[in-house]
């Protein structure tokens, strides 16, 4: 049994049914109305088109390399992120497309949106966009000079002192920024969705693209990406094709591929089909586990698993429960677990993302401005970009400034002042309490204000919205800013995600980092101890 239906959960049973053969029944329980959890697709449709975009994880991706395991997988699903550069499009469809920047009237004195982003000198950038002459030289400053801010300090004593304070105040105390010239940098989102307050210095410098460290020296390298691939619904055809070798009927009886994949539709009425060795069970979420007698007897009905389904409580039971679910909520779920385990279970505090997919009619306004993406430092959402230009599978996305699009746009509610872990809680009850009425206001609003000068019509332009909350996004990772310095052994999602008899615990959150490889590798983490604890390893 596993709780949770995402990249983890899924990846549970394929490991679990891989390890014990294809005779093995495993149910996959989860609360939602579709599988794949963050993972998710959506689906415009207009004019006979289906027009595809991803409502949560984008893409392949990760500063750490994916494990033997998680490439393997890959592997067997069809996917070879080496072959991607075949399918994506952009450079060509977007050609002369840059980045571009929204100067807000409220923060910087006027509207508007200043193209060539890291493309033309800043000099020139800085020159175009409606700033005070002092802030316009502050941040020209700022991104040209190479300053060593710490020359009294050696480069590792540098590097200790980044870690323990957050960019702002790096910004502020050590490279002298003006305070006017702060917001500038309040949409920004580093590493795992940190922000200018709560981002320790050391991780901004790591990144790679924040100024301000040129002349410091630093003695560790920039963070590089191991592995990308990216689906038009982002990693749902990860999902999807887990889908596909787990559950006959769902996608036929073929084996699908990166390719056809992409179009391919989903019955979800054979999801739970009794006759499957391996089902999914949609709508379910569960709320009690617990054993039945003592843990260590051999048996298949060893655990239980309750969970609700249309307002009714139902049971299951079986050999072995994988919890690929959520850190904070398995406290509440299996009160036989140690305190000191619930305790750091509760620790993490998700990152509240929303994923808003905007389908417009077309992109010829961003076209005459000279954008593909905008970032909007004190927007409502806080970037705004045109989907990568795809053509896999068969499906194309919109490769002429007269096709409808998918427009992406980012916003992570927040409130500066507080902890990062604060924030994320202030950022979720924002996430939770607004009506969608009002973020399709701010949508129409903000793209008019941003789009306008290139000749968007947000009551013309604007065919189709889909908003993604995800108020608990990310998974939880640590930072030297938040948390206390301490060894990995002792650290909160370690002691965790301990098994207890027969229960085993998955998701992202396990691995305290918010990546697709990592929900994979805690999959086959917990799917070793539950073999290890029916004692077939
Ligand atoms: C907006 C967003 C963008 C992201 N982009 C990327 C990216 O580009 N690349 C990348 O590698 N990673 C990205 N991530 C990280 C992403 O979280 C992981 O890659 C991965 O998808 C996590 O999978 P998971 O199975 O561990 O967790 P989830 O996807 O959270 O799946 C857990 C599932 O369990 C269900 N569940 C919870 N409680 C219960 C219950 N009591 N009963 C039943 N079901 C329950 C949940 O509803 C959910 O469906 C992104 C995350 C978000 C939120």
């Amino acid at each position: 049994m596993v709780v949770g239906g995402g990249i983890s959960g899924l990846s549970a049973a394929w490991f679990y049914r891989k390890a014990l053969g294809p005779d093995v029944r495993v149910l996959v329980l989860d609360n939602h109305d579709d599988f794949g959890g963050h993972a998710k697709r959506n689906e415009f449709r207009h004019e006979g088109r289906t027009i595809l975009a991803y409502g949560g994880t984008m893409s392949i991706e990760t500063p750490f390399p994916y494990s033997h395991s998680s490439k393997a997988l890959l592997a067997d699903l069809g996917i070879v992120p080496s072959t991607y550069a075949r399918y994506d499009r952009s450079a060509q469809v977007y050609a002369g497309l840059g980045q571009g920047a929204f100067f807000d009237k409220e923060h910087f004195g006027a509207d508007r949106t200043v193209a060539g982003m890291n493309r033309r000198p800043w000099a020139e950038f800085f020159a175009a966009a409606p700033l005070t002459p002092a802030v316009r030289a502050d941040l020209t400053r700022l991104y040209t000079e190479k300053v060593d801010y710490m020359p009294a300090l050696a480069p590792e004593a540098k590097v200790a002192a980044l870690q323990r304070m957050s960019y702002a105040d790096f910004l502020l105390k050590h490279a002298r920024l003006r305070p006017e010239s702060l917001p500038w940098f309040a949409g920004m989102a580093f590493r795992n969705n940190m922000r200018v307050d709560t981002c320790p210095a050391y991780t901004a410098a790591r990144g790679g693209r924040s100024p301000g460290f040129a002349g410091m020296a630093l003695p560790h390298p920039i963070e590089a990406e191991a592995e990308h691939f990216h689906f038009p619904d982002g990693n749902a055809s990860i999902a999807r094709l887990l889908v596909n070798r787990l559950v006959p009927g769902v996608f036929g009886a073929a084996a699908l591929d990166q390719e056809t994949i992409v179009r391919a539709p989903a019955d979800y009425a054979a999801l739970d089909r009794p006759d499957n060795k391996t089902r999914v069970r949609l709508g379910s979420t569960a709320i009690r586990v617990e054993h039945l007698g003592t843990p260590t007897v051999l048996t298949e009905k060893a655990a239980r698993v309750v969970y609700m389904q249309d307002g009714k409580p139902r049971s299951v039971t079986g050999a072995n429960v994988i919890l690929a679910c959520f850190n904070n909520i398995i406290p509440h779920i299996v009160p036989e677990l140690p305190e000191g385990q619930k305790a750091a279970l509760r620790y993490p505090s998700k990152v509240p993302m929303q994923y808003t997919n905007v389908l417009l009619r077309d992109w010829k306004a961003w076209k005459a401005l000279g954008v593909r993406s905008i970032s909007a430092p004190n927007g409502y959402h806080t970037s705004a970009s045109l989907d990568t230009a795809m053509a896999i599978g068969g499906y194309a996305s919109a490769m002429d400034p007269a096709e409808p699009v998918v427009v992406h746009m980012v916003r992570n509610p927040n409130q500066p002042g507080l902890s990062r872990k604060d924030q994320n809680r202030a950022g979720r009850a924002d996430m939770l309490a607004t009506p969608f009425e009002t973020i399709e206001r701010e949508i129409r609003a903000q793209l008019q204000r941003m789009l306008g000068a290139g000749g968007f019509d947000a009551r013309r332009d604007i065919l189709a919205i889909t908003v993604n909350r995800w108020p608990h996004g990310y998974a939880y990772t640590y930072d030297t800013l938040g948390d206390p310095d301490m060894p990995d052994a002792q650290r909160p999602h370690v002691i965790g995600r301990r098994p207890l008899g027969r229960i085993a615990i998955a998701n992202a959150d396990a691995g305290a980092a918010a990546f697709t490889n990592v929900a994979i590798d805690e999959a086959e983490r917990a799917v070793q101890e539950c073999l290890v604890s029916r004692g077939l390893t």
